[in-house]
This record gives structure tokens, C-alpha cells and sequence, in this order.
């Protein structure tokens, strides 16, 4: 971090630059930027596979990997060394009060992009919810061979909660097919793929927003380098995209956010951590509306507390400013870390969202419904709220069919109203999630 000498003091001016202007100059210079999520079952080698796309795209290099290497070899875990590097992103950033959620940079000559990581072990799908909606799509992994046993549970829980958060693209990484019989097998790879697309369709995503990537993350073919002509994996370069050219080719345009960036600020905060002493705490969040520049000072929901922006860091390097569609971390003054939570909103002082109590949802209903206790998940947030009436169902327009009904059945759409315990910072329009005993009963929008 490069601090000036004014801005080691507690409070920091503002410079009171135009954003909206100077990012439109920034980005006529920059290089396209996306960030992914990576889901997929557990063991179906996500963090390998992210770990080699580090690794060839040079992030990392391989006296990093090498490290590992002889950990992992003294641990009789070999294998896991790739995966490691995942688990070790900044290591001079200690990590402080909350750390569930991990990201990565790396940068082609064509694109920035930036690895959104939930750790599998605890707590995944929350963690997952909070990654995927700050992406801009998503990398399924699926163990070609474990096509059977993985394949029903979490891939298509992921596949769900991906959809419901509202990613449109999956690029589909068919893994592991150097460990296939025989090794990568076409037909093998075939079957997978044909499968995993009935999946994704029937869970409502567009064919043509579907990509499949055969691929071995840890042997490395076809992630950024294509196999070799003289190896068995040859076939792929034929007809299918290296896992990096996939995801070149799905970053999706940058829409006209000059507008968004207009807005009042709000970021949600995925991630709260220290950044050393000369900087009290630090948050993490992918801006959704508006800007924020070194010296604002924004409020925090729900407790309302106030804070300075000392210093920003938007893909690792530090700048004067963020806007709206970057995920950036925000080194904050004049606020002790207890105020501040993942799933908190940061807001502009001058137009902050007000929490509330009670909230209609539009959703469509995935398992039975009644009136009911649930957890309400947006983004990183997951509260306890209780559906405190059915209001009616509707058709695809939103008109009422039924008004009160008893029991919400799957494949319904319908208005409820949610009731929480304390005041929570929604905004209109947002994406919910609403699960109920750990199973997804409902997606849909706040009204
Ligand atoms: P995750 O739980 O999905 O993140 O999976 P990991 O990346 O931790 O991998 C789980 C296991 O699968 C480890 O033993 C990996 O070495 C192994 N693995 C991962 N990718 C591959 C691959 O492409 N081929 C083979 N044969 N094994 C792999």
C-alpha cells in the first residue's frame, strides 16, 4: 500500500475527484476484467485445477508450487500441492476477523481475471452464495469419472444456487481425464458433457451460454496449454477451447455503467479483515452501484455506524477511486472492526438503504412452502426470517392466481412476505435465496 503522508493521519481528505469521468478515460485503457466463481462437488479437483491456472498463466511460479511440493510430499499428500497454492493467496495480509472466502488475480494479454474461492470444508453453500454473486459467471468442475456418484448431490445444488443468484455463463471443466479408462477417452468425455448439459438446462440455462472444457487440472492439458499432438488428449484441440480461452471468450460486456455509477454507493461486504497496523481494518466487496474515492466517508447497515475510506486496492494495486462492477478491497479509519460484518452493506452517507423488518419476495418455489421459518440469503448476507404470510401466487406476468394460498407447491410462483428478527439492509430488486432445514426451497427477487 502507498500511503502519502496525509493519509497515515486519521481522517483523509477527499480530493473530490470526478469518477465517473476519470474511470470512463480508465477503461477506454484497460483490458477487459471478469471474475468466476468455482463450484463443482467436492474432490472433483477445483483448487488444483485453479492452483495450475495460477501456475500457467505465471501468478504463481513454480518455486511457489515446489514449496508445496515438498510439504505435500512429507505430508504423503503429493498430489494436493497444486491445490495448495490456492489456500495461500496473500500471505502478507493477516488474516483477521472473518475469512470464508478467498480471491485470486491473474492477468492474460487479453483480460484480468480474478478467482472468486469458497473453501469447500465449512459452511460452502452460504460461502458459495456470497462468491457467485459477485461473479460475473461461473467454472463447474466435474471428475469425468465420478460421473454416478458426484454428479446428483452438490453438482446440481451448485448448479442451482448459480442459476438462482442469476449467472447466466458456465463454462463446465469435464476434469480428470488423464485418470479416465482409457485415458482421455472421448467417449467418456461425451457422456459427461451430455449429461451435465441436461442438468444446466433443466435448471434454465441458455445453451449457448454453456461451454465444456475437457481438461486435466493437474497434469495441466488443455487448462491454458493445449495438449501436445503426440499425446493421447490430442482430440480435444479439434473441436473444444483450452479452459483459459473459455473464459477469454465468456467475459461479458462491459454494459453502460456509467449510469450505475451514478447511483448512491453499495457494497456488500464479503470479507473483513486486518491489513497491518497502519491500517485498522479493511473490508472486501464487489461495488453494485456507485463509486467510492480515497477520503468518503460511508456509512455502514445495519449499524449505522460511519467510516473513512484511508486507501482502496482494486485487483491488488492501490487507486484513488473504485466504481461500480469492481471487486476491491476498501481500507477503512475511524471504525472498529466489531461494526462491521460480511453481508453488512457499505452505503453513501448522503443516501444510505434503511433496514427492514418485513419484505415481500417474488419467487419462484423449488420444495413446498407453508408459512414458516427460513434463512433469507442475498449475496453474503444469510439472516433467520419466518414466512410470515403467503400472499398470493402469480402467473409469468406477476398477476395474481390465487390470493392466500395454504401451501406453496414446487414449481409455483408467488408473493410472500418475510418477517425479520431485526432490521436487515435490502434493496429493491436484489436477488434472494431462501432455504429452509439446509435444503434450497425458493429464489427470487426482493419487491
Ligand atoms: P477440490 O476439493 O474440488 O478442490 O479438489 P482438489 O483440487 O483438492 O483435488 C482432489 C484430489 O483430486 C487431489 O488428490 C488431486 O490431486 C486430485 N486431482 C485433481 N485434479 C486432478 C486431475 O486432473 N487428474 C487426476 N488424476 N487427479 C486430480
Amino acid at each position: 500500500l502507498k500511503l502519502d503522508s496525509q493519509s497515515t493521519q486519521a481522517t483523509v481528505r477527499s480530493k473530490g475527484l470526478d469518477v465517473p469521468k476519470l474511470w470512463a478515460e480508465e477503461k477506454a485503457k484497460r483490458k477487459p476484467a471478469a471474475a468466476f466463481v468455482v463450484i463443482g462437488h467436492v474432490d472433483h479437483g477445483k483448487s488444483t485445477l485453479m492452483g495450475r491456472l495460477l501456475l500457467d498463466t505465471g501468478a504463481v511460479t513454480q518455486r511457489d508450487v515446489n514449496k508445496y511440493q515438498k510439504q505435500a510430499a512429507e505430508m504423503n499428500k503429493s498430489s494436493f500441492a497444486l491445490a495448495w497454492v490456492m489456500d495461500t493467496g496473500d500471505e502478507e495480509r493477516e488474516r483477521g476477523v472473518t475469512f470464508d472466502f478467498a480471491q485470486h488475480h491473474f492477468s492474460t494479454p487479453k483480460a484480468d481475471f480474478t478467482i472468486l474461492d469458497a473453501p469447500g470444508h465449512r459452511d460452502f453453500v452460504p460461502n458459495m452464495i456470497g462468491g457467485a454473486s459477485m461473479a460475473d459467471m461461473a467454472v463447474l468442475v466435474v471428475d469425468a469419472n465420478q460421473l454416478e456418484s458426484g454428479m446428483k448431490g452438490q453438482t446440481k445444488e451448485h448448479i442451482l444456487l448459480a442459476k438462482a443468484v442469476g449467472l447466466k455463463k458456465v463454462i463446465v471443466a469435464i476434469n480428470k481425464l488423464d485418470a479416465a479408462n482409457p485415458a482421455w477417452s472421448q467417449d467418456l468425455f461425451e457422456q459427461v458433457q451430455a449429461d451435465v448439459r441436461k442438468l444446466l438446462l433443466d435448471s434454465g440455462f441458455a445453451e449457448q451460454d454453456i461451454k465444456f472444457v475437457p481438461c486435466s487440472g493437474l497434469g495441466g492439458a488443455n487448462v491454458v496449454n493445449a495438449p501436445k499432438a503426440s499425446s493421447p488428449a490430442a482430440w480435444v484441440s479439434k473441436a473444444h477451447f483450452t479452459l483459459l480461452q473459455a473464459l477469454e471468450r465468456s467475459i461479458p460486456p462491459r454494459s453502460a455503467d456509467q449510469e450505475v455509477i451514478r447511483q448512491p454507493l453499495r457494497m456488500q461486504i464479503v470479507d473483513v479483515f486486518r491489513g497491518g497496523v497502519t491500517n485498522p481494518v479493511s473490508i472486501a466487496g464487489r461495488i453494485s452501484s456507485g463509486s467510492v474515492q480515497i477520503g468518503d466517508i460511508v456509512t455502514v447497515r445495519p449499524s449505522g455506524e460511519k467510516a473513512t475510506i484511508r486507501a482502496i486496492d482494486v485487483l491488488d494495486e492501490a487507486k484513488d477511486y473504485a466504481v461500480a462492477g469492481q471487486i476491491c478491497s476498501l481500507h477503512l479509519s475511524d471504525i472498529e472492526a466489531q461494526h462491521l460484518r460480511s453481508g453488512d452493506l457499505v452505503c453513501s452517507l448522503q443516501h444510505p438503504v434503511h433496514g427492514r423488518r418485513n419484505v415481500v419476495l417474488l419467487i419462484d418455489v423449488l420444495e413446498p412452502l407453508l408459512p414458516q421459518p427460513v434463512d433469507v440469503h442475498v449475496g453474503r448476507l444469510h439472516v433467520p426470517a419466518t414466512i410470515s404470510q403467503l400472499v398470493e401466487t402469480v402467473d409469468g406476468k406477476g398477476e395474481q392466481l390465487k390470493r392466500r394460498p395454504r401451501l406453496l407447491k414446487v414449481g409455483q410462483r408467488a408473493r410472500i412476505k418475510v418477517s425479520f428478527e431485526g432490521s436487515v439492509p435490502l434493496v429493491v430488486g436484489e436477488r434472494v435465496i431462501v432455504r429452509s432445514a439446509g435444503v434450497t426451497a425458493a429464489h427470487g427477487i426482493v419487491e
